[in-house]
């Protein structure tokens, strides 16, 4: 075995959060020495690449689970508002990047596509209008439109509209500046611009395989996936950036904050449809409810997607279950989570969660036929030779110890960090690579904290002028930060600042 290296940050996993966290690090410390370990061959090979998600700018535009409904109607839209400004956030940094004029086009991973809700029935109706009174009252969601005019809605969505019956209620919110990301080709762009600064490495068909304590570090075990030659690494932080993969590293990793959390593997299908005659006819992303019982990453939508260049169709998800962690995993990995501290939770979970067993199995059963109706229930003229099924990325839902229930299942993202700062893992899928710079940011505050107040303090403020908390209250500063944030995007012409369709 070689003599071990030494490096400041070890980063498992090419994915958009290390790739992210990477070039934020050097950016705030350009003397910084990193190595990013991949398993893979190459960049974003799992849930960050284009067909493995939705590719959503998830802004809070039309995600309809974002503002719950309470029992006597009224709209809570504190979620909608916070993934809003950190979406805005993240453009933020994609910005600052692409004006430094080496980073390469924005062209490549985010396109105006305008984002849609759209109901049916006179509950889905009265819920959409009520969540349009409250949320275009906000200053983020002023430009928010909405209709019951079927007219309009043929404008907005030509391909849902033909073929409905005439007595059908419908209703639908449209907000012109929404965004279509290709998470992939923006993950390989930021590794690609990593590599071009001096002692930065990213290092492919690697896997990281054990983590150590060494002294007020780590030493990271990392072996060759072609020859099984391993080698050691000594890092002072190590950031879990393994997506599905990554709650398996922060249980080797033994640090007391991993205690109790445990693993949900689901996993997800689309139909595809490439066929222009039937793509042209349709520039949105449409959300609409998700069925009764079901998971809030099972709420359906069809999507206009942008992938080199190319546009595409993708409806779903359809979930599944699987017991592994990644797309390309092992079918062990959920048995090999299991730990004496985390099965208590576990099997809580299992326990109060039958509903989503079961929703799981029935989506598992589906026939392609039973899929197209759901697909028809948008574009009811939709061909079966148009459409083809594709299998999604993997989410590992995060299991966490509840004094009350014993467990329980949680939708969203977490960042587990040990106290001391010098590991951190980020576990969950959803909202996902949309806010995974405002993640990082959370990250660097927690691990890094004297540095993020102090020597780094200024290039932070450079990089990003208006954090989360501010959008959310000032309305002209966010007007002013979303403009700018548009035009360096290329989303909007700068004179005319309405989106320029691609
Ligand atoms: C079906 C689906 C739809 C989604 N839709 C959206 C959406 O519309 N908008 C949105 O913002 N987000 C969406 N998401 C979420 C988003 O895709 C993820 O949050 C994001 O891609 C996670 O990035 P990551 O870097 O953490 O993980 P990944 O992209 O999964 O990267 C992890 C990497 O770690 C590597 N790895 C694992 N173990 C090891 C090891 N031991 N050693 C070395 N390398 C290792 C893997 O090979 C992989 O390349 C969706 C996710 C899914 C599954």
């Amino acid at each position: 075995m070689a003599h071990n290296e030494a490096v400041d940050v070890v980063l498992v996993g090419a994915g958009i959060m290390s790739a992210t966290l990477a070039v934020l690090l050097k950016e705030l410390d350009p003397a910084i020495k990193l190595e990013v370990v991949e398993l893979m061959d190459s960049g974003a090979a799992e849930s960050s690449n284009p067909w493995n998600n939705a590719g959503t700018g998830h802004a809070g535009l039309c995600e309809l689970n974002y503002t719950p409904q309470a029992a006597d109607g009224t709209v809570d839209i504190k979620k909608a508002v916070h993934i809003n400004t950190q979406f805005e956030v993240s453009k933020q940094f994609w910005s600052y990047l692409t004006k430094k004029g080496t980073f390469g086009s924005c062209k490549s991973f985010i396109s105006p596509v305008p984002h849609l809700s759209f109901v049916q029935g006179d509950s889905g109706v009265s819920f959409l209008k009520e969540r349009f009174d409250v949320l275009h009252k906000h200053h983020a969601f002023a430009d928010m439109e909405y209709t019951e005019d079927k007219a309009k809605m043929a404008e907005w969505m030509p391909l849902m509209m033909p073929g409905r019956s005439p007595d059908e209620v419908l209703a639908a919110t449209r907000v012109m500046n929404g965004t279509d990301v290709n998470f992939g080709a923006l993950t390989n762009q930021l590794l690609k611009h990593l590599t071009s600064a001096p002692d930065t490495q990213v290092k492919y068909c690697k896997r990281v395989t054990g983590l150590k304590r060494n002294g007020a570090g780590w030493t990271v075990s990392i072996k060759d996936v072609n020859n099984g030659n391993t080698r050691e690494v000594d890092a002072k932080f190590v950031f879990l950036g393994a997506g599905g993969a990554a709650l398996p590293l922060l249980q080797a990793s033994g640090i007391e904050e991993s205690k109790g959390f445990g693993g949900f593997p689901i996993s997800g299908q689309w139909l595809r449809c490439d066929n222009p005659e039937v793509v042209k006819q349709h520039q949105a992303k449409v959300y609409s409810q998700a069925a009764v019982g079901s998971p809030p990453m099972s709420v359906p939508h069809l999507d206009t997607r942008v992938v080199d260049g190319k546009k595409s169709l993708l409806f779903g998800p359809y979930a599944g279950f699987t017991t592994k962690f990644l797309k390309h995993g092992s079918f062990m990995d959920l048995p090999l989570s299991v730990r004496a501290g985390n099965i208590g939770p576990m099997l809580a979970v299992a326990k109060n969660n039958m509903d989503l067993t079961k929703y799981l199995v029935s989506e598992v059963m589906q026939s392609m036929e039973q899929r197209l109706d759901s697909l028809r229930r948008f574009y009811p003229e939709a061909k079966a030779e148009d459409w083809r099924l594709e299998v999604a990325g993997q989410r590992v839902q995060i299991i966490k110890k509840d004094p009350k229930k014993g467990g329980i299942l949680q939708f969203g993202t977490e960042l587990v960090a040990a106290k001391d700062g010098s590991l951190a893992a980020l576990l969950g899928a959803s909202p996902g690579a949309s806010v995974t710079v405002s993640i990082m940011l959370e990250l660097i505050e927690k691990c890094f904290p004297a540095k993020a107040k102090g020597e780094w303090a200024g290039k932070l403020a450079e990089i990003f002028p208006a954090r989360e908390k501010v959008l959310e209250t000032d309305a002209a500063l966010y007007r002013k930060i979303n403009t700018q944030n548009n035009i360096a995007l290329e989303l909007v012409e700068e004179s005319s600042e309405t989106p320029s369709y691609a």
